[in-house]
């Protein structure tokens, strides 16, 4: 173990009332790794030990650990209005917020919902599609297309659109009308650093459904641009260009899921920028606040936006959709504070400049005999062991014994989601990577 830290919290008496998310309770609970202190792309375990945070966390520290302007801001805000409703009345920061993100999404979307979370993200993407199309004469359009090993959040909406069989297989009441085009992962085209070659055709998924279904009943298109909870699977060159072609022949919405892929972590602001393809509606939660306080957003063309404000008289409420929480007063204090960072610091361009040697040091896991793929983009890479016995058990095991051997690294499966933060220098990475190769050489 490395340094041992003044410890900022206590170990709690019990471990188990808190039923933990995502997790295998029971085994976490026999052997508990607690987070005690973070700061930078370090964290603390509750026995002292040092942990570098390969992951940014769940996706979302992109600005590292322990940012006191945010924690400022928040306590500012904290202290000058805890809260304010957002339905029927405002706050500055709300609105702040929302130009401070038009200012930096591509054109023309410059209109932004705030939720929650990832998930409400998605749940209100669906019910704005929805709208749009009603407020058009075109309320028919209720069918929607995902992907398969898309992940689009956990509410009811998107586990209808999930492609992870086992976020689908318990929950068997969900939307009708979802089709899933073909996930973009190729097995022969193991290794590819970047965007694949081959695989652009596999767009074609979405001219089918319009032939088969009528492109008339076809709503939104969902598509995470770089796939990330099911391990990172690039878009293959000229793919996303074509979903887009067909969206726009057909009036279907192209819906970008940015909750992994927006700010920074590819390189560029957005996947959108990234790519050079803009959807009609963007998704985005995650490095939003920098994960310090709970937030998600929709953004929009202006032209979804006026459609449906548009469509109902100016005294009505014209979308009856909202959470107690959208706009949370400490949420867009955060967000402003996280917005200001990435400026300030240029974390953007600093992560697209990072991410050749990065993914350089990813590169040189590939004679590792358990390493049975690499794929990459930006500050994102999935790093595929041979799976053990049944699929998904060498991840889990692995993920516990790297955070003991002092690497955090989120394992999907049987792959590794490394995604360091846009503030990492190159000795991180080093280390981040070493600590992988240690642990993966004594398999
Ligand atoms: N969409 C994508 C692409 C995600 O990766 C995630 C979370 O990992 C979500 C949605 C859900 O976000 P949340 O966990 O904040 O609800």
């Amino acid at each position: 173990m490395n340094s041992v830290v003044q410890l900022q919290q206590t170990v709690p008496n019990s471990l188990e009332e808190q039923w933990m998310p995502f997790s295998a309770n029971r085994d976490f609970k026999n052997d508990p790794r607690l987070v005690m202190k973070s700061e930078g792309v370090y964290l603390w375990d509750q026995r002292g030990g040092k942990i570098i945070d390969g992951s940014s966390a769940l996706f979302n520290v992109a600005a590292g650990h322990g940012r006191k302007k945010i924690a400022d801001a928040v306590y500012a805000q904290m202290q000058a209005n805890d809260y304010a409703p957002s339905f029927q009345l405002g706050h500055p920061g709300a609105f702040q917020l929302a130009s401070k993100l038009a200012a930096i999404l591509p054109e023309p979307i410059n209109h932004v919902f705030f939720v929650n979370s990832g998930s409400e993200a998605i749940d209100t993407a669906l019910k704005i599609a929805m709208a749009y199309h009603r407020a058009r004469g075109e309320s028919q359009r209720l069918r929607f297309v995902s992907r398969e090993r898309a992940y689009h959040g956990v509410n009811m909406g998107g586990t209808s659109l999930s492609g992870l069989v086992k976020n689908r297989e318990g929950f068997p009441v969900t939307l009708p009308n979802v089709v899933l085009m073909r996930h973009t992962w190729d097995p022969k085209v193991r290794f590819q650093r970047g965007q694949p070659e081959t695989g652009a055709e596999l767009a074609e998924d979405l001219q089918r459904f319009c032939d088969i279904y009528g492109a008339a009943t076809i709503g939104a298109v969902f598509v995470e641009p770089v796939a990330g909870s099911t391990g990172t699977l690039v878009p293959p060159k000229g793919y996303l260009e074509r979903i887009r072609e067909i969206c726009d022949a057909n009036g279907i919405l192209l819906v970008f899921d940015e909750v992994i892929t927006g700010f920074g972590r590819l390189g560029a602001p957005f996947a959108a920028d990234a790519f050079g393809v803009v959807p009609d509606i963007m998704t985005m939660a995650k490095a939003l606040t920098n994960g310090a306080i709970p937030m998600g957003a929709v953004a929009v063309r202006d032209e979804i936006y006026s459609t449906v404000v548009d469509a109902a008289p100016e005294d009505a409420i014209e979308f009856f959709h909202g959470y107690t929480y959208s706009g949370h007063p400490a949420a867009c204090a955060a967000g402003l504070a996280t917005l200001e960072i990435y400026e300030e610091d240029d974390l953007f361009a600093r992560a697209g400049a990072m991410s050749d040697y990065f993914l350089d040091a990813v590169w040189s896991l590939k004679d590792l005999d358990c390493v049975v793929d690499l794929r990459g983009y930006g500050l994102m890479a999935g790093v595929e062991v041979a799976p053990d016995k049944a699929p998904g058990l060498r991840g889990n095991a692995l993920q516990k014994q790297l955070f003991w051997n002092g690497l955090h690294v989120k394992f999907t499966g049987d792959t590794a989601i490394l995604a360091p933060a846009l503030i990492s220098e190159r000795a991180h990475i080093d280390e981040i990577v070493d600590k992988l190769r240690t642990t993966l050489k004594a398999l």
